[in-house]
């Protein structure tokens, strides 16, 4: 009998991986189905970049590359930083990774072992909880709240610190719930963190470039009491719709980036070195498609909001960025994974339940309006019609 090592068995997973499998199974059947699970842009990646990578591949860039990423790459992600949130990164302690994932993997890794606490957001992407638990510490949930935009309170969050806690896990604009912490928020905890010289704080900022109606986007990298300690996730995968490339990157501080380096050589050697030109041509291209990508994302957000507030029983804060809708679905009397079944099999409509996202998201449902108007038109008069048909005892 083969053995396999303990933590394997506490390994979790994506729930959206598992919607598309049995949504593409009930299309094979030839039902239609709209898909609002799915977490990445409906658009193309822009022309110029697919053509860099193409023109990298037709250059004979087909070995390895440095393990932390080319120069090249690295000093276009620290002039990119600079243009965001003007602040100063050294292109050497920007780590290339394969996807946004890898630099959390790491952190994770790096800090969590059995006694240590790791703090992560509830509802968070799901992968956040998954490895604290391989890594073998004690997972700590940071509650998110509703009537707050889906931000924390920092009082609350600072209470949680114990002498055991090594990392922290911040996600503005948050998955699943699109919600942005505030800025006053973060000034507060920025300001008690200082009596935790001893917590790490990775700071997961993969959607900072998908926001709505001046909501704004904080990075952690720009306080300077915390450059020591600050973990940068950022990547491509959804400013540039690159998912399919690998792409993403950590900003390390300078302590920790040897661990990090040495962890993408015992692991991946170096990223895709064709999808790396691309990296470049994405951050110093023209900025015009990922502004009219945004910008559909934008309407679409209006109108999805707008709908779904309508409908009996659910009600939808506005988020402030990515590209979800996360509304209370607990006045329909169904919970969120029942919803999001019976959602599925009687009227072909993919969602996510909150539950996927941790114990605080029961009686949520994640919307992904990266889909089309007509679709999201669509699938709302589909949810008006099975919310109509729900049987009396399911209402309470
Ligand atoms: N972080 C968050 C909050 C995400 O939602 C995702 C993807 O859904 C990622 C990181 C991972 O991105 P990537 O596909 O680049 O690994």
């Amino acid at each position: 009998m083969l053995q396999m090592a303990s933590r394997m068995g506490v390994l979790g997973t994506e729930t959206a991986f598992e919607v598309l499998a049995r949504a593409n199974a009930l299309a094979a059947q030839g039902r239609s189905i709209i898909n609002l699970g799915i977490g990445q842009p409906d658009f193309p990646t822009p022309e110029h970049i697919v053509e860099a990578g193409r023109k990298a591949l037709a250059d004979g860039h087909h070995g390895y590359t440095p393990a932390n990423g080319i120069p090249a790459l690295r000093q276009a992600v620290a002039a990119d930083l600079w243009r965001r949130h003007k602040v100063e990164v050294s292109p050497n302690h920007v780590l290339v990774v394969p996807g946004g994932k890898v630099t959390m993997f790491f952190a994770i890794m790096m800090f969590g072992e059995p006694g240590a606490e790791i703090m992560y957001p509830n509802p968070g992407f799901p992968i956040y909880e998954s490895v604290i638990k391989f890594s073998g510490a004690t997972p700590v949930p940071m509650p998110l709240y509703e009537s707050a935009g889906f931000s924390f309170s920092a009082d609350e969050v600072l209470e949680k610190i114990t002498p055991r806690t090594r990392l922290m896990i911040i996600n503005s604009p948050a998955n699943p719930t699109g919600g942005t912490v505030p800025r006053a928020e973060f000034d507060k905890l920025v300001a008690g963190l200082e009596r935790h010289p001893q917590v790490a704080i990775m700071s997961d900022e993969i959607y900072g470039e998908i926001l709505y109606d001046g909501a704004e986007h904080v990075s952690l990298l720009s306080y300077p009491s915390l450059r020591d300690r600050v973990i940068l996730l950022d990547g491509w995968s959804k400013t540039y719709a690159m998912t399919g490339w690998r792409m993403g990157y950590g900003v390390w501080p300078e302590a920790l980036f040897p661990h990090a380096e040495r962890l993408a050589i015992n692991c991946h050697s170096c990223v895709n070195a064709s999808a790396q030109y691309a990296g470049i041509a994405a951050l110093e291209g023209p900025r015009e498609p990922v502004e009219r990508m945004v910008r559909a994302f934008a309407e679409r957000r209006t109108f999805i909001v707008a709908e779904l507030n309508k409908l009996p029983g659910i009600r939808c804060v506005q988020p402030g960025g990515a590209f979800y809708a996360f509304p209370n679905i607990a006045g329909t009397g169904l919970n969120a994974r029942g919803f999001q079944s019976e959602l599925l099999d009687r009227e072909g409509v993919a969602t996510i339940a909150g539950t996927s996202f941790g114990a605080y998201g029961e009686d949520y449902i994640r919307f992904s309006y990266a889909n089309s108007l007509e679709a999201i038109a669509e699938a709302i008069d589909r949810i008006r019609r099975f919310l109509g048909n729900l049987p009396a005892a399911s209402r309470n």
